[in-house]
């Protein structure tokens, strides 16, 4: 079957005075996809939607929906909906009255328009709020009628801005899982701007990771967890243990690896070749360590002591001093290891498959 491209940027970048914010931005988004653009405070994540929304223009490059030029068209000649951070629902309308307005803009008749109004409020799980005010909503609910109010024009795409940032932890994750069985029902493609790595991993069939402007990796959630195209991107992704040093020994594609700190550390197949003696980074995620109170058969295996362990209700937060590092490592509930006292002397343990290994920056 022949990909339908819903939004296209070419090269795309914007400028603020000087100030160049967005830069060399490709993208094709297919039609049905969810993407989210994941990146820092200040990356140009909400730039690069207003500019996709109509609000801003590029600088350069050019921007295509449904293959058609849309540089310099105006948003409402667009057939977008949008939801932002804040909710934006106007304050002296009822809920109907604001999910309908778009309706009535497109002067969609009466009957068609109770019908289409009732269906969205159904399908954001709100079948009985249709006359209240938004200051009798709480903020959940609310943002869950900003979602119907952009769904109910039936656009050709929808545009999200942190729609979740405003909600407590519990909240947000409930309207994350919503968004999902939304965006499965009815498949409307969506670009969903955050900076929450968990909000992007759990939602999107690609990620595209920002960092001051750039676009440093695009991929699907495993791809972005599991290859990382560069430090920043797999540092901001999720947490990690870093570690430098240099190879010292190649094998096949086995890496031998010696930190600065003197421990000797074996890494699985990488994505990109290394040299003996070449200076490199090492990552191993928390989750990826196993600790032990006794020595196991694996290869990588350091011994050492358990300084603090943070209990987090599903699992624990341990730091291990062994090897001359501090070893971040996580433990599942499950292991009875999370019971363990600081001072207890433990084994960490980890995959050689999985070591991240990166060439160290120069300089
Ligand atoms: P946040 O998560 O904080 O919203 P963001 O990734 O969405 O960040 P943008 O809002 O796109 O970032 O901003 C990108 C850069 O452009 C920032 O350095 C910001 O200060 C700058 N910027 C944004 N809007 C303007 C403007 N109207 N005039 C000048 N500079 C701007």
């Amino acid at each position: 079957m022949t990909k339908v491209i819903d939004v296209e940027l070419r090269g795309i970048m914007k400028k603020f005075q000087n100030n160049v914010v967005v830069q060399d931005f490709n993208l094709q988004v297919e039609q049905g996809e969810f993407v989210s653009f994941l990146g820092p405070s200040g990356c140009g994540k909400t730039t690069t939607l207003n500019m996709i929304a109509g609000f801003l223009d590029p600088d350069g490059g050019d921007l295509l929906i449904k293959g058609q030029r849309m540089n310099g068209v105006p948003p409402y000649k667009r057939e977008l909906g949008m939801v932002f951070q804040t909710y934006s629902l106007f304050p002296h309308m009822t809920v109907a009255e604001n999910i309908a307005y778009g309706l009535k803009l497109r002067k969609v008749g009466k009957a068609e328009m109770q019908e289409r109004v009732k269906r969205v409020l159904e399908l954001v799980k709100l079948p009985n709020v249709a006359d209240r005010y938004p200051k009798q909503l709480s903020g959940g609910q609310r943002q869950r009628i900003a979602i119907a109010r952009a769904l109910v024009i039936e656009p050709s795409l929808l545009l999200l801005d942190e729609p979740l940032s405003n909600l407590d932890a519990k909240l947000r994750e409930e309207l994350r899982d919503e968004l999902k069985r939304l965006h499965q029902e009815i498949g409307v493609t969506t670009i969903f701007v955050t900076h929450d790595q968990e909000e992007a991993l759990s939602l999107s069939d690609r990620i595209v990771v920002l960092n001051h402007g750039f676009v440093e990796q695009i991929g699907t959630p495993l791809e972005i967890y599991n290859q990382p195209a560069s430090e920043f991107v797999h540092t901001f992704i999720g947490k990690t243990n870093r570690m430098e040093g240099e190879v010292s020994g190649v094998e096949g594609e086995r890496l031998t690896l010696r930190t600065k700190e003197g421990m000797t550390i074996h890494a699985g197949k990488q994505e990109r070749p290394f040299a003996h003696g070449q200076k490199v980074v090492v990552f191993v995620r928390p989750e990826k360590i196993l600790l032990t109170d006794t020595a196991g058969p694996g290869i990588n295996q350091v011994e050492g002591r358990l300084q603090l362990a943070s209990f987090l209700g599903s699992y624990t937060e341990c730091e291990v001093r062994a090897g001359g590092h501090t070893l971040s490592v996580k433990v599942q509930m499950s292991d009875r290891s999370a019971e363990r006292e600081p001072g207890t002397q433990v084994f960490c343990q980890w995959n050689p498959e999985d070591v991240l290994v990166m060439p160290a920056e120069r300089g």
